[in-house]
């Protein structure tokens, strides 16, 4: 089977076992290639996911420059939701903004080699957390914007992390001793109440199996940008990386823009 395409984010569904499919010309699911060779061949273009320019370097999750330097997708806020002025009407893109940032977001609690902090529309959700890769998460607040939930982060941040360990989380280094329902009450109750305004009382969390033969022991990431083809049996697929049997992780994610065909033997 051969297919051929520009590569974006994986699409994922949560059902007992997150499924996986990749947008090339056709959506392809991907999680019945586990234990089958693939290999992945890039031509040597990338096609801004703003512009639709063809490019030779992107920059953040696909862009060309320009795009990256000023367009919505990639401001300042996306990354530190604290900075976003959705709510005053104002940013990059104001339309893009007040749809995207002016809207409902949560902040969370997610699981997996420790307790990590993040904020997301509310859409997004479970799409972010399989994004991340996470074993648990639970719903900490809803906020009315992007600014509320990034200034609760902010003061959460002295306490859990907002960063994933990729390697960790590749390799399933799992704290399974982890209670997010504790863990969300004790935050509750040291809080200051200014905080907590926008707390949601949600007890249930969810909890994310990934398609995964066997875990790497050791990881190493490959870029179509240092070799442009490679080849590996597949043996996982978890938050946006597929997985080979020699430990090789590829970041489909990083690679959004990427012309490449894809080979099923
Ligand atoms: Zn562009
Ligand atoms: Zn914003």
């Amino acid at each position: 089977m051969e297919f051929k395409g520009i590569l974006s984010k994986m699409k994922t569904n949560l059902a007992e076992t997150v499924s996986y499919s990749m947008v090339l010309n056709e959506s392809i699911e991907v999680n019945s290639f586990l234990g089958k060779r693939i290999s992945l061949t890039w031509t040597g273009i990338i096609q801004c996911a703003g512009c639709n320019k063809s490019i030779k370097k992107s920059f953040g999750d696909g862009f060309c420059y320009t795009c990256f330097s000023t367009g919505a997708e990639s401001s300042p806020c996306i990354i530190r939701p604290e900075l976003c002025r959705a709510h005053l009407g104002e940013g990059r893109d104001v339309a893009w903004e007040l749809k995207h940032h002016n809207v409902e977001h949560i902040v969370y609690l997610a699981s997996s080699d420790s307790v990590k902090v993040g904020v997301t529309r509310s859409t997004q959700i479970p799409t972010r957390w399989i994004d991340q890769g996470a074993a648990k998460a639970i719903v900490f607040a809803r906020t009315p914007n992007r600014y509320e939930a990034g200034r609760l982060e902010v003061a959460l941040k002295s306490i859990f992390t907002d960063k994933t360990n990729w390697q960790k989380m590749l390799k399933n280094e799992v704290d399974d001793t982890i209670d997010l329902i504790d863990e969300k009450w004790n935050l509750y109750e040291s809080l200051p109440d200014d905080l907590l305004t926008h707390f949601s009382d949600e007890d249930d969390y969810t909890e994310l199996k990934y398609p995964v033969v066997r875990y790497p022991l050791a990881v190493k990431s490959c870029s179509l940008d240092k070799s442009s083809q490679f080849e590996g049996e597949l043996t996982g697929i978890k938050g946006q990386y597929l997985i080979f049997s020699d430990g090789s992780v590829f970041n489909v994610r990083k690679h959004t823009g990427y012309e490449v065909s894809l080979t099923v033997k």
